[in-house]
């Protein structure tokens, strides 16, 4: 145990590498591309700190070059699944009584060694498995998930410290114990670094996990399970299964001791699961604590009185940076009648000048879409609009899957602020303008927080204090971020806590201490110095 009480290091954000070509950075992460592109990586299960082998593998091939394998992963069983659950549970004890401060020291080190010695090989993974170009993988694999190991801890250790209260004769404190049971990540493939951060700030609490990542993002998990070795995980706390996620997570939520669920994904997955929960909930030992960050249907709302260039840069940042495939992407966009004359060739002209293909190449802004599912359910959203009277297709419509999931940057202009593309989420590179009268003002901020079922993020471009205000208000429940003149996406750990509300989740706010206060069930403790020992009213 600790002999004093131990300050951590100051948690500050990771600074994001550049790599402007013919750096040495840039050099180094390109050989480590080159060098993964090159190999064929076997990877098992990890339960109890053991490679899984089965005869059922699935290949894995780069979204932006297809027909080439770069690894396989083997998939589960009952058998698996149960030894998974079975392996947290015996892990449970030990973990959850090992002093914090030798915990935290476990997910320093794990951030230390992704911000150096591993950090050209995780985002080269993140480039090759999930076709991120250099700057989103950068953001995401490497800074991201540094920021979310070093903030937690420090959050964790701000959590304990929250004591109550004691009065004379009377020392009071708080436990944080962790669940009793198990936790199961659910994770989804866009983002390496909330892929890692849902098991591991459930398990930096002191739980043991069973983490099932998406199908998609097996490959740079693997690498996230690489360096948790060698930062020292104890085996058992994370324990990694893939396969049918249907079954897999059918036979961990039947199981009583199953104690919470870590999901980020898609709304309907996360509603399924919810409801599968409720069904189960007379055979659990505790009540499931429920956690999770689903789509949306993210807003750029502009005021007359914006700048031009700010909303025409935000617009495309926001709505194509890695192809349209983050949760807070903005894609449905509102601008007044009376800048539209300027905005719109502006916008069209910058938007082709956005380079699609390999991400290998750091000119491409934007490279492939995840797979081919995403890629015919993109695509089809793209003819709907080209053949429907209320859309023009202003610029983009063209796709080409032969080598990789390639899509054009998309923009519409609908007449109809209802059309599909202002309320579906359709995680691609498609936004959709609606242009308003601007003496709809009031009407429009109405039609923005109705218009979908989803509250996740918005942007407010404007320069009028009063409009911002306005909207501010107006918009209260319609986004857990909102943003001001500035694009809805690229939230930051430690200055930007993320999540939303509505259909979007339940807004527990990855990368902050109230995410990490859903991991633990806290035990009051009162000791009495001086006890009674007459039962009479004195
Ligand atoms: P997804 O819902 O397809 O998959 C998420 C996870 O659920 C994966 O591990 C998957 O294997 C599992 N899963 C899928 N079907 C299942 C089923 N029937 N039963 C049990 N598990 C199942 O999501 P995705 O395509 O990986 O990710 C994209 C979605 O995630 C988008 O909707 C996006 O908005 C959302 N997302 C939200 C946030 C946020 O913070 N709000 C962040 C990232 C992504």
């Amino acid at each position: 145990m600790p002999i004093g009480f131990y300050n951590l290091p100051k948690a500050v954000n990771e600074t994001v590498k550049k790599y402007e070509p013919h750096t040495e950075d840039y050099k180094k992460l390109m050989q480590n591309y080159e060098e993964l592109y090159d190999s064929f990586v076997d990877i098992p299960m990890y339960i109890n700190g053991k490679a899984y082998r089965t005869d059922h593998t699935q290949r894995i091939t780069p979204p932006h070059d297809h027909q080439h394998p770069i690894g396989r992963y083997h998939k589960a069983n009952d058998y698996h699944v149960d030894l998974a659950i079975q392996s947290a549970l015996v892990a449970k004890s030990d973990w959850e009584q090992l002093s914090f401060e030798r915990r935290a020291a476990i997910f320093l080190r794990a951030a230390e060694l992704i911000a150096g010695p591993y950090r050209y090989k995780i985002n080269a993974a993140t480039m090759l498995g999930q076709s991120k170009n250099i700057h989103q993988a950068e953001i995401d694999a490497c800074c991201e998930l540094v920021d979310f190991l070093r903030f937690n801890v420090m959050y964790m250790q701000q959590i304990y410290q929250q004591q109550p209260e004691s009065s004379s004769q009377i020392w009071n404190r708080l436990e944080y114990r962790a669940l009793e049971g198990f936790i199961y990540a659910a994770t989804p493939f866009n983002f390496t670094a909330i892929a890692a951060n849902l098991p591991l700030c459930c398990a930096m609490m002191g739980n043991t996990v069973i983490w099932k990542p998406s199908d998609h993002q097996v490959y740079s998990a693997n690498i996230v399970m690489e360096i948790l070795k060698e930062a020292g995980m104890p085996d058992g706390v994370i324990n990694m299964v893939y396969g049918d996620a249907e079954m897999i997570t059918d036979r961990i939520l039947v199981h009583p001791e199953f104690a919470g669920l870590h999901f980020t994904g898609s709304t309907k997955v996360f509603k399924e699961l919810w409801k599968k929960i409720g069904a189960n909930i007379f055979s659990y030992k505790n009540y499931p604590r429920i956690v999770g960050e689903t789509g949306g249907k993210d807003f750029i709302l502009a005021h007359r009185s914006c700048d031009i260039n700010v909303l025409v840069s935000n617009i495309i940042r926001g709505g194509y940076e890695f192809q349209g495939q983050k949760c807070s992407a903005s894609s449905r966009v509102y601008i007044p009648k009376s800048i539209w004359a300027t905005v719109k060739p502006l916008l069209i002209e910058e938007i082709q000048t956005l380079k699609v293909g390999s991400p290998d190449n750091a000119d491409n802004f934007m490279t492939a879409v995840i797979h081919q599912k995403a890629f015919d359910r993109i695509t089809n959203y793209i003819e709907q609009a080209k053949e429907h009277s209320a859309i023009d297709v202003l610029t983009g419509g063209n796709y080409d899957s032969s080598k990789g999931y390639f899509i054009e940057p998309v923009l519409l202009e609908t007449k109809d602020p209802n059309y599909i593309s202002m309320h579906e989420e359709i995680f691609g590179p498609i936004v959709t303008v609606y242009v308003y009268e601007d003496d709809q003002w009031d009407s429009t901020l109405s039609l923005v927080d109705q218009t979908s079922t989803y509250a996740l993020t918005g942007s407010i471009i404007a320069n009028s204090p009063f409009a911002i205000e306005e909207a501010t208000q107006a918009l209260t429940h319609s986004a857990g971020n909102l943003y001001i003149n500035d694009k809805p996406t690229g939230a930051v750990v430690g200055q930007q806590p993320f999540g939303g509300g509505r259909a979007s989740g339940t807004n527990d706010k990855a990368g902050s201490m109230l995410n990490l206060l859903r991991w633990v069930s806290p035990r009051t403790i009162k000791e009495v110095q001086l006890p009674t020992k007459d039962y009479r009213y004195k």
